[in-house]
């Protein structure tokens, strides 16, 4: 009997995951722009992390929504604003952290967890958010580097590590775009084990010659491409494009 119920709460969560990924497949038409909602967590629990969020306004995300306008506009999208970032209120739970060299059944479990956490912890936003990015801020003094950020685009969720200083604010907002495309079912362009974008598409100008070295970034492709063997990360969105893969990819370019 329990078991039979049990098989039966299986079949309608697996149902409603099927039906909500059916959903976010067809909504990518791009006639309505995409909410976001930021939620801001203090990941080390410092003091100073705990200051620099209290700073945040909208207007610091603002960039972000004004960048995907310039680039949809290049791909002849006709809306004005293809996201409307809204920054929500501080989280105080901490998402839980994305396994390292996990096995598929490792992710999938974290995925759902953290769909769950997500579920649970999202602060009211003027506008239902479609899309939501838990922004885990760090103290740039005490933590050298960061983990690896990462985002699902089955419930179009974040897991965003970032540096809670100023002087990072427009490095963040790189990463954070990238993340953000993910959750839109946009692919990494980049070689995992040496970091360099991969060519031809992860390049933002794959035809320019010579092909050493770029402008740009390709905004999946991670890095600035400045020769064969080197690449460098970004200083701001300013030294991005959207690819034509990428655009492909989240439904810009049929
Ligand atoms: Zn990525």
């Amino acid at each position: 009997m329990w078991k039979k119920i049990r098989i039966f709460v299986l079949l309608l969560v697996l149902g409603a995951v099927v039906q909500q990924t059916m959903i976010e497949q067809s909504d990518l038409d791009w006639s309505k722009n995409f909410y976001v909602a930021v939620y801001p967590i203090n990941a080390d629990g410092t003091a100073v992390v705990d200051s620099y969020i209290s700073t945040l306004t909208k207007e610091d995300f603002e960039p972000i929504a004004d960048y995907f306008s310039e680039e949809a506009k290049r791909f002849g999208l006709t809306m004005r604003r293809p996201f409307q970032v809204q920054l929500g209120a501080k989280v105080l739970r901490q998402p839980p952290a994305p396994p390292k060299a996990a096995s598929a059944f490792e992710v999938i479990v974290w995925s759902l967890k953290f769909r769950y956490f997500a579920w649970k912890n999202s602060p009211q936003v003027a506008v239902k958010p479609k899309i939501r990015m838990y922004l885990l801020y760090f103290d740039p003094a005490a933590n050298p580097g960061l983990s690896h950020s990462t985002a699902l685009s089955k419930g179009r969720v974040g897991y965003v590590n970032l540096f809670g200083s100023k002087a990072y604010h427009r490095q963040n907002m790189v990463i954070l775009a990238h993340e953000m495309l993910h959750t839109l079912g946009a692919t990494d362009k980049y070689n995992l084990a040496t970091t360099l974008p991969i060519f031809p598409e992860g390049f933002a100008e794959p035809n320019k010659a010579p092909r050493y070295p770029q402008d740009f970034a390709e905004l999946m492709g991670g890095r600035v491409p400045i020769s064969e063997s080197k690449a460098e990360i970004p200083k701001s969105l300013l030294q991005t494009l959207v690819g034509e893969v990428t655009a492909k990819e989240i439904g810009w370019v049929k």
